[in-house]
């Protein structure tokens, strides 16, 4: 009886069939087939540098005994009915991971959300790109399961703490995730299977005595001095006890509630640029360097593009491959789009984010300086920005959720654009000279690293892609300044500003694992 930890170079179809695998593992141990009682997948990355595209492979293989029932170690969480309570605004990743942490912790959360639950959230979003009405407290943002809840649901994160991210994804599989994300290099749940997870989580949080409630919104902080001691909902009800708050990059209410309450905050740079879509089986072509694209074995192909202009980068981001183009809007007179894609990846387009990056100081050059935010002093300037533009964009699409869009080769070219290609938007596509009403700040610095990419990979640019506007919600354009040490506001005690919103964490992950440690420098300080 044996365990062996392995490394195997294989072809697609080998890391795809079982038995095609299994008998690879034999002939590598040399080995009867017969004992290998199970081969668990630590870890599968895909090489497309080459033609023969190959797929590496760190394997474990069980030889003459079993592999154990599950590959990541379950969390028991205890009961905490009784116990004192933590307030949660926000159920989002980092809300959610926040109030699981502080159970493990013996701490009752109480979580409070805006938005519906995970399931009723569906027909809001629903109505978006069928009637263009956005509910401004139930759409893409808004709403449990948070921002990550119909999105692709990538869970990559430049955090190189590898033990966080590991525990993560296991308290994600515990609730429901395919166990595959924790081999994957590139691991996704998708935007069919997160709404379950999702769920289970909830299940959870009140299983063990803690609460979640929807239709909650917080308006305002009960603040004494320096210290907070609650919060009071939209219902005007009050709840006591420390916050987390973890309400995300698109709550401007909360940003502006928390300036008129004095609590400091400072503007944050952020990414700002547009969603280009290509047909799949293009980008397929092109990453995987074969006529016949992906073929039977492999996904749809991804990709991660970089360029340096005029000093900012730009670069991809939140790629969706066999995905949709979704519309991110979260209040009246707002165009903004964003991507998302199911478990298969199977859409007929692939499409990312394309964005420029954007500091405070860049502020100056925007042909359209922001007007909004100008009465709320400069932490809401780059807030009064994304305001502004997503404004414009909105007037551009006559006052409905349909995207201004332009083909990419016209868009490089600075023409107008005839027709546009078959898309993924639901809401459609509204044909719109982008390279002539989007800050030149923008558009030259994505000319720019268009032409590039397109030299690199023969096909890229072309007119076949769509350049759709815009997108602005990158991240958070505000970070609420915490205590390096105690996680705490910098000044008022017992609140801790968390996740994506509080400009700690941009992703899925990153935003859980901030949720975990704020939870868990609370309970430090209970
Ligand atoms: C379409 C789309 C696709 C994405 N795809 C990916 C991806 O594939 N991978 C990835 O890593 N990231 C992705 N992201 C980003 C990711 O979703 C966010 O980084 C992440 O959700 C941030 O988590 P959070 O908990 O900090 O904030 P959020 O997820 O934004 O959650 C905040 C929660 O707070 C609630 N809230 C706000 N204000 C209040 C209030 N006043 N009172 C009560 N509740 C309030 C909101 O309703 C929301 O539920 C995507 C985002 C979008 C929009």
């Amino acid at each position: 009886m044996s365990i062996h930890k392995l490394d195997l170079r294989v072809i697609p179809q080998v890391a795809a069939t079982e038995s095609l695998l299994r008998q690879r593992v034999a002939d590598e141990l040399a080995i009867a087939p017969r004992r290998i009682q199970s081969v668990r997948i630590t870890r599968s990355s895909i090489d497309a540098r080459q033609r023969q595209v190959m797929v590496n492979l760190t394997l474990t293989v069980y030889i003459d005994e079993p592999a154990p029932a599950l590959p990541y170690t379950e969390i028991t969480y205890p009961d905490v009915e009784g116990q004192p309570q933590v307030i949660v605004v926000g159920a989002g990743p980092a809300g959610l991971f926040a109030a699981l942490r502080l159970i493990e912790h013996g701490l009752r959360p109480i979580v409070l959300e805006r938005g519906k639950d995970v399931h009723e959230r569906k027909k809001d979003i629903a109505l978006i790109s069928r009637q263009s009405i956005v509910n401004p407290e139930s759409n893409y943002a808004f709403g449990e399961g948070g921002a990550g809840a119909y999105s692709d649901g990538k869970l990559y994160t430049r955090s190189t703490k590898r033990g966080d991210v590991s525990r993560i994804l296991a308290i994600f599989c515990q609730h429901g995730a395919s166990t595959d994300i924790l081999s994957a290099a590139h691991p996704h749940i998708g935007t069919d299977r997160l709404p379950r997870v999702i769920e289970n989580m909830r299940n959870t949080i009140l299983r063990c005595g803690g609460e979640v409630r929807f239709n909650t919104r917080v308006d305002r902080l009960i603040l004494s001095g320096d210290s907070v001691r609650g919060v009071i909902t939209a219902q005007g009800d009050e709840v006591l006890g420390p916050v987390i708050l973890a309400t995300g990059h698109s709550a401007r209410d909360v940003y502006r509630m928390l300036c008129q309450e004095g609590v400091e905050l400072e503007a944050k740079g952020l990414a700002i640029g547009v969603r280009l879509e290509h047909p799949s089986e293009m980008i397929d072509r092109i990453m995987y360097h074969s006529r016949e694209g992906r073929g039977p074995w492999l996904p749809a192909a991804e990709y991660r593009l970089t360029a340096q202009s005029s000093g900012r980068g730009v670069y991809s981001f939140c790629m969706c491959p066999g995905g949709f183009v979704i519309p991110a809007a979260t209040g009246p007179e707002q165009v903004v789009v964003n991507g998302m894609s199911p478990a298969a990846r199977n859409s007929r387009w692939s499409n990312s984010g394309i964005v420029v990056e954007v500091r405070p100081e860049d502020l100056q050059s925007f042909g359209t300086p922001p007007t909004r935010g100008s009465g709320e002093g400069v932490c809401l300037s780059m807030l009064a920005l994304q305001e502004e533009l997503e404004r414009q964009c909105w007037l551009q699409a006559n006052r409905r959720q349909t995207a201004p869009a332009q083909r990419m080769t016209d868009f490089v070219n600075k023409r107008l654009s005839a027709d546009l290609p078959t898309t993924s938007y639901a809401a459609g596509l509204i044909a719109s000279p982008l390279h002539f009403w989007m800050p030149r700040f923008l558009t030259d610095r994505l000319r720019e690293a268009f032409l590039l990419w397109g030299r690199h990979h023969h096909g890229f640019l072309t007119n076949e892609a769509t350049v759709i506007a815009i997108e602005t919600r990158t991240s958070a354009p505000v970070r609420i300044v915490r205590d390096g040490q105690s996680l705490q506001h910098i000044r008022v005690k017992g609140l801790y500003p968390c996740g994506e919103g509080a400009g700690y964490a941009g992703g899925i992950v990153s935003a859980a694992i901030d949720g975990e440690r704020c939870a868990d420098a609370l309970t430090t300080r209970q």
